[in-house]
């Protein structure tokens, strides 16, 4: 159930689905992603759909996964990267390979800790977690190339814009009710925000929860 094959078929349906970076699929096809969910789910790893972790909060979809990470990627090669919402950990174990540094920030405990762990296990070595609220971004590490957000504002946190590096790329789903994924770049003091698709994600909560 957790066969290559399974994986494999998983990545036919993302190619299907529109998904064209051929690194991403790949890293899809070799990220162990039942290693980020309950055992008693680990039959269900494979299948394109989100499923519970706890704490009321899910890990991504793999289609939402792999299309984030593309494009985020799109426009070339990424230094560094911050990653709100890091949950199971497994969009950080796509995006690891994919970026020279990756920072990720998780507001509640104890799905940090058990990312913690997982992140540890797989030696994904590029990686800096912490257990902490994403609205302030992490200033000391940035300005990052890449923002990744796996949770809807209903507006876009200025911190997070004023840590986008100049020619950085950040994706993220906005909204409430309708949520949709938007693409935002820098250019100098410049922002450009471009709509991309419909999109349904938990929503981005303040403060941290122990
Ligand atoms: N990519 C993750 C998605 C987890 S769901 C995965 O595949 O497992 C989104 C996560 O964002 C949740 O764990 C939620 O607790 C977290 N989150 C929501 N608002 C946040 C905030 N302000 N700062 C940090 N994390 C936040």
């Amino acid at each position: 159930m957790t066969s290559q094959r399974t994986r494999n078929r998983l990545v036919e349906r993302l190619r299907e689905a529109g998904i064209k970076n051929e690194d991403v699929l790949q890293i899809i096809a070799t990220t162990p992603r039942h290693f980020f969910v309950d055992e008693a789910l680990a039959h269900r790893a494979y299948e394109d759909t989100a499923l519970p972790i706890g704490n009321g909060q899910t890990i991504s979809q793999p289609y939402t996964v792999a299309r984030m990470t593309e494009v985020l990627l799109a426009a070339g090669p990424l230094n560094k990267v911050l990653e709100i919402g890091t949950g199971s950990g497994y969009q950080t174990a796509v995006l690891s390979p994919l970026v020279k540094r990756l920072y990720s920030v998780e507001r509640i405990e104890a799905l940090h800790n058990k990312a913690a762990s997982r992140i540890a296990a797989l030696k994904l070595r590029n990686v800096r977690l912490a257990l902490s609220d994403g609205t302030w971004g992490w200033q000391e590490k940035g300005p990052y190339d890449g923002i990744l957000a796996a949770a809807a504002p209903e507006q876009v946190p200025q911190s997070l814009l004023d840590q986008l590096a100049d020619g950085g790329r950040m994706v993220l789903p906005v909204g409430s009710e309708q949520q949709k994924l938007v693409l935002i770049t820098r250019r100098g003091e410049h922002f450009t925000r471009k709509t991309l698709e419909p999109a349904r994600f938990v929503p981005f909560l303040s403060g941290i929860q122990r």
